[in-house]
């Protein structure tokens, strides 16, 4: 039984007060009102999530640092007679009914008026009246008011809303095109006739349907217009890239020649412009700066078997092919296939095996093989909690909210019966891993503490959170760290790895609301001006991914960056490929400080749910100390032979079947 009220705080302290809400009136309000009431049976386990959270009729309950931020701007005085549009669950005008002496609130569907009238009245909230009805006429009957709330985007601001707001009296509405995103708009009526209006800022909110909003759910205008200012600056500041292969790429980032560590990311894990920057900036790396450690976003085994390829050190007996298991594509690609065979090649003009360059894998010790083993074992066991578990492997990036996911919860007692022999399995899977490999670095002790951090991890990262990603980064940063260490105290490391962890997570909402850190913060923190985290993004273009953990690789239209997103600004910056450099261009630095969304695409990428499921809020500028750009961009191909692949011919070793 999770405890509400300590969760309740917590949510007050980490999502609402370090957003930058401080009325104290509101905050009491959030940290008296128990949302768990408000969500539908099942969920209430989610109530205290950082997000919007299904209630019916397709509709949402909204952010708990929405609502506070609303009714923060609504200014709403104990005395005063406010307005809600949208009742929704009745969260909301709770926590206006907390604020106000009196609150009347319209909802359209019936369903859920009758279902929050019940809650309200239940949670002792008498002073509330719920009405059926279209809101963007408001409730003339009971005008004027002090405040009126709008939980819902309109195109426009509804002229019979502000002729019910009394002099002084404040409208806060999302109004703005919603195939992108709202913004967030207080309108005060400071005489009879004069109204003053001011952005709040950018919001993501259901559609305001009705005589003054929108048609139905489904109506569409074109897209709004977007800033010009900052792409601008952006064009202004960026620094062209050649082609790919032209060796010139390269050379563009020799400026970072003098780090210990370089990381560079990838906005999704199936982007081939994305692995070949990396490859041709860490050949150049390797040729010209001294670097001989490249450390990836995967399973140890499996990178220690190219590590022995690329060093011409024979594989041991029975040692199976690697990453055979999904996400296949991500390294049994053509563009990995084609940066080993460099690797190797330039290893073998080096005869000094100190000097060679490795390949090793940073992720939780065999964390794909692990994956894939509970799902074997829930597959005969409990088919049904084997679904859950896919989906919530899908799910185990921080930035990723999934509501859909929320409603399989029931289902999840299954897991739990099985956990102790999932467990079990996973750590009987790791000795016997470990037994096999012969590797140089990995001494008994080292064995030990991967053994001790995975059996933690595979019981933390089937219920998600902070916990399992700070877990998973730190050691990802451990086992850096002690790579480096191995390699001597010159040593100089690349790292690849997604944007989520080679960000420094400070200057997202990961880290600042959720509380997860990065390898690229860790890196930060310990070598300071001598870590570079280099961030990569797209517009569109295609992308391979899959649907669901452990789904078949799938062939995916990007969708065009949401309007006002780090991506557009890029976009409409004019420009195809660049490098935005932080360190050398103040102007464009302290614009991209604000926080703004930015698009995160994993081995799961859903288009339907994009906003949702794939943007965060962050501070580029901060993120990231140099951005590369790519607009339009392309899938990775698989290796023939690689699953859902046709052919069986081994034709390129290592990855050949
Ligand atoms: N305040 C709510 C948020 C609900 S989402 C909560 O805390 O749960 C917005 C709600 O606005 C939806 O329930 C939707 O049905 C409703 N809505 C949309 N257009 C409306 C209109 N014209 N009049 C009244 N309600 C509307």
């Amino acid at each position: 039984m999770l405890d509400y009220e300590h969760a309740r705080h917590r949510m007050v302290e980490a999502q609402i007060s370090r957003r930058g809400v401080r009325d104290e009136r509101v905050l009491a309000a959030l940290r008296q009102v128990a949302r768990e009431a408000f969500v539908d049976e099942g969920f209430e386990e989610f109530a205290y999530e950082d997000s919007p959270l299904p209630i019916g009729s397709g509709q949402t309950i909204s952010q708990p640092f929405i609502v506070a931020r609303m009714a923060e701007a609504a200014e709403i005085e104990p005395s005063d007679r406010v307005l809600e549009i949208g009742t929704g669950s009745g969260y909301a005008a709770a926590i206006l009914a907390e604020l106000a002496s009196e609150v009347f609130t319209v909802e359209r569907h019936r369903e859920l008026a009758s279902q929050a009238e019940e809650r309200l009245h239940g949670a002792g909230y008498g002073h509330v009246t719920v009405k059926v009805d279209d809101g963007t006429k408001g409730w003339p009957e009971e005008a004027p008011f002090d405040a009126i709330v709008v939980a819902a985007g309109g195109p426009s601001v509804p002229l019979s809303l502000q002729e019910q707001l009394d002099i002084g009296g404040r409208l806060v509405i999302p109004v703005g095109d919603r195939c992108g995103e709202q913004r967030l708009l207080r309108i005060t009526r400071v005489a009879a006739n004069k109204f003053e209006e001011e952005d709040l800022g950018g919001v993501l909110f259901v559609p305001l349907v009705g005589a003054e909003g929108w048609i139905d759910e489904d109506d569409r205008l074109s897209p709004r217009q977007t800033r010009k200012s900052l792409p601008e600056l952006i064009a202004g500041a960026a620094e062209d890239l050649p082609p790919i292969d032209d060796p010139a790429f390269g050379a563009k980032f020799d400026r970072f020649g003098d780090r210990r560590v370089i990381l560079l990311g990838e906005a999704s894990h199936g982007t081939s412009e994305f692995y070949r920057a990396r490859a041709a900036i860490t050949q150049r790396l390797i040729k010209r700066h001294g670097f001989t450690t490249v450390a990836v976003e995967a399973d140890w085994p499996d990178a220690a078997y190219l590590n022995r390829h690329v060093r011409s050190l024979p594989q041991p007996a029975g040692v199976s092919l690697p990453f055979q298991r999904f996400p296949q594509w991500m390294w049994r690609n053509t563009d990995v296939t084609a940066f080993i065979a460099w690797l190797r090649g330039h290893n073998d003009g080096v005869k000094d095996a100190s000097r060679q360059a490795g390949f090793y894998g940073l992720d939780l010790y065999n964390m794909s093989g692990s994956i894939a083993a509970v799902l074997a074992y829930l597959d005969k066991m409990d088919p049904s909690a084997a679904a859950v578990a896919r989906e919530r492997y899908g799910c185990l990036t921080p930035w990723q909210n999934e509501p859909a996911t929320y409603g399989r919860v029931v289902l999840r007692s299954g897991y739990r019966a099985c956990e102790v022999a999932v467990v079990r399995q996973c750590r009987d899977l790791l000795e016997r891993s470990l037994s096999e490999d012969n590797g140089d670095l990995l001494d008994a002790q080292q064995s030990a503490r991967l053994i001790a951090s995975a059996e933690k991890y595979y019981r933390v990262m089937y219920y998600g959170g902070a916990e399992t990603w700070n877990l998973r980064d730190r050691h990802m940063f451990e086992t850096l760290e002690r790579l480096l260490d191995a390699a001597g105290p010159d040593s100089k490391a690349v790292v690849w790895a997604h944007n989520s962890h080679i960000g420094d997570a400070r200057h997202t909402d990961m880290g600042s609301v959720r509380g997860e850190l990065t390898v690229g913060q860790l890196c930060r923190e310990r070598y300071g001006n001598k870590a570079a985290l280099i961030g990569f993004g797209t517009h569109s273009g295609k992308v391979a991914c899959a649907s669901d953990w452990d789904g078949e690789m799938e062939i995916k239209e990007v969708r065009p960056s949401v309007p006002d997103s780090v991506e557009r600004l890029c976009h409409d910056s004019g420009k195809r490929s660049f490098l935005l450099d932080f360190t050398r261009n103040d102007a464009v630095s302290d614009a991209l400080r604000a926080p703004r969304p930015e698009r995160f695409i994993g081995v799961i990428y859903r288009p339907e749910t994009e906003r949702l499921s794939h943007y965060i809020d962050a501070a580029v500028s901060r993120q990231f100390d140099s951005f590369v750009w790519f607009d339009k961009t392309s899938p990775i191909t698989p290796m023939a032979g690689s699953k859902g692949q046709p052919g069986k011919v081994p034709d390129t070793f290592p990855f050949g079947v």
